[in-house]
This record gives structure tokens, sequence and C-alpha cells, in this order.
């Protein structure tokens, strides 16, 4: 809490009353830190591949170019170590136009189900081989007011963390029910789960449960967080259930338009 007084004065320069201003400033400093700690995290998460990066190419430099097995690993690190890179910097690029307001909605009337059966059919595509796509859908239509293209951003984030966490012969069920003036989405793996004490971090930028095992699976840490704010934008709420060892639930909701129009 931050106090500021000051005296008033009439025409005489008597002291008739005084002002004693008192703010608080938890509320300011939070974001002051909050502020000093994204820093801080994007020059270490940077740091991170560009170290990898020069360490290999010096490897390669000092002579391992010219050995026909090892160069071209070392340049595939290389390689993919500036695809993560880049994916950081257009997620971190994307999180401050967020900020900033600057990255409206397009919205449109969109029938849920059967856009979420599409978003399922292209994952399906090139899905792992081990890995099995369970579909839990209601019956009827369900129409939502949102941005088409960013609603697929946040099903891709959270489908692509099932799978990627997923084990083997892993089972992925992807669930939407009705709840009158909602819809829930819910997201199930059978994977390594989240601790109880981390749940709710896992949305905060740049978070990463397990840090050396996520960032080798070429993970930025801000899926998530992007997906908290594309979710917040459409007036729903995103969550996560898990148990470790067992799998993990992500959950949103997204409020349905106009209820006459369902069930048609
Ligand atoms: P990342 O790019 O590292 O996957 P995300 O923001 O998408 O970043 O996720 C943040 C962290 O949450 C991950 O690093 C991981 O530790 C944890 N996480 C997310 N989804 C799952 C899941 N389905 N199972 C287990 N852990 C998960």
């Amino acid at each position: 809490i931050r106090a500021n007084f000051s005296t008033i004065l009439d025409d005489e320069d008597e002291v008739t009353g005084f002002i004693t201003v008192i703010s608080d400033v938890t509320e300011q400093e939070r974001v002051e830190q909050e502020r000093r700690d994204f820093v801080s995290n994007v020059s270490h998460e940077l740091r991170t591949p560009l170290t990898t990066m020069k360490s290999y190419i010096e490897a390669l430099t000092d002579g391992a170019w010219q050995d026909k097995e090892i160069a071209p690993k070392f340049l595939g690190v290389a390689q993919n170590e500036t695809e993560r890179m880049i994916r950081m910097v257009n997620d971190l690029l994307q999180l401050s136009k967020m900020d900033a307001n600057e990255y409206p909605l397009q919205r449109e009337r969109v029938e849920f189900v059967g856009y979420f059966h599409q978003v399922i059919d292209r994952f399906e595509m090139n899905l792992p081989e081990h890995i099995k796509l369970l579909r839990d859908m209601p019956k009827g239509q369900y129409e939502v007011w949102m941005d088409k293209d960013k609603m697929t951003q946040v099903l891709d984030n959270i489908i692509s963390n099932a799978i990627k966490y997923s084990p083997e012969g892993g089972e992925i069920r992807l669930k939407v029910e009705n709840r009158r003036h909602h819809l829930q989405v819910s997201i199930q793996d059978q994977g390594m789960g989240i601790a109880y004490d981390k749940l709710e971090k896992v949305f905060e930028r740049f978070y990463r449960a397990d840090k050396a095992r996520t960032r080798k699976l070429g993970g930025t840490g801000l899926g998530l967080a992007i997906s908290k704010e594309l979710v917040e934008a459409h007036h729903g709420q995103i969550w996560a259930k898990s148990k470790e060892g067992k799998g993990t639930t992500v959950f949103f909701t997204l409020p349905l338009m106009n209820q006459k129009r369902r069930g048609r």
C-alpha cells in the first residue's frame, strides 16, 4: 500500500485540511513482476535453442561436416531448433497482438459438431499408427458464434498435446456435451498426466510441467496460454483435470447461440 499526504491551504496560507491518498499497489506490482518474469522467460527460452545450435555448428565446423553419418544428424538438430525458434517467435507475436487487442475475431455462425468432426478428420489423416481417436458427440445441431480459424488453433493445440503425451496404443476421447446455454468440449488422453498443483499453471505462458521432456517433443510452452486467451475471447472457459500416470482431460466451454435454433 502506498500513501500520499498533502495539505490544503487557504488564501492566507493557513492549513485548512489534509488529503491522504492511499493506493493499493499490489496489483501494479504484480503486473510489473509478471512483465519482468516474461522478459526473462523469453530470453531464456530463446537462448536454449541458440546454444544448442551453436555447439552443433561448431562441431560441424571442427570437422564433423566430413563425416557422412554424423553431419546430416547435426544439421537435422540445427534445423529442428531453428524451426522451434520460429514457432516460438510466431506464438509470441500472436500473444503480443492479443495483449494489444490487435487480434480481432472474425466470427460467424458455425454448427459446432459438424465443424469438430472436420477438425478430427484432418488429424486422422496423419495420426501416429498407435493412437486411436474416439468421438462422442450429441445428436442435433449446435450453433456457436465463433472464429473458425482461431477455434481450429485451440483444438490443434489441445489435440496435438493429447497425441504428444499419449502412450503407445493410447486412446483419445473427443467429446462434446450440451449444457443448455453452452457446449462443453473435452479432450481426454491416457498419457502421463499432470500433477495436481500444476493443473492451472499449464495455461500460463512458458509453463511446462517437465521442461526437458517437453522441449525434446518440440513444445514452446505457449500453446495452452494462447488457447486460453482465444477461448476467453469467445466468452468461454478452459481448464484441465488429470491423474498422474492415468491421463489428462482438457475442457473448454463455448456459449451456444439462440436456443430456439437448436435441435432442428
Ligand atoms: P508445449 O508446447 O510445451 O506443449 P503447452 O502450452 O501446449 O506447451 O503445454 C504446457 C505444458 O502442459 C506442457 O509442456 C506439458 O508439460 C503440459 N501438458 C499439456 N497437455 C498435456 C497432456 N495432454 N498431458 C500431459 N501434460 C500436458
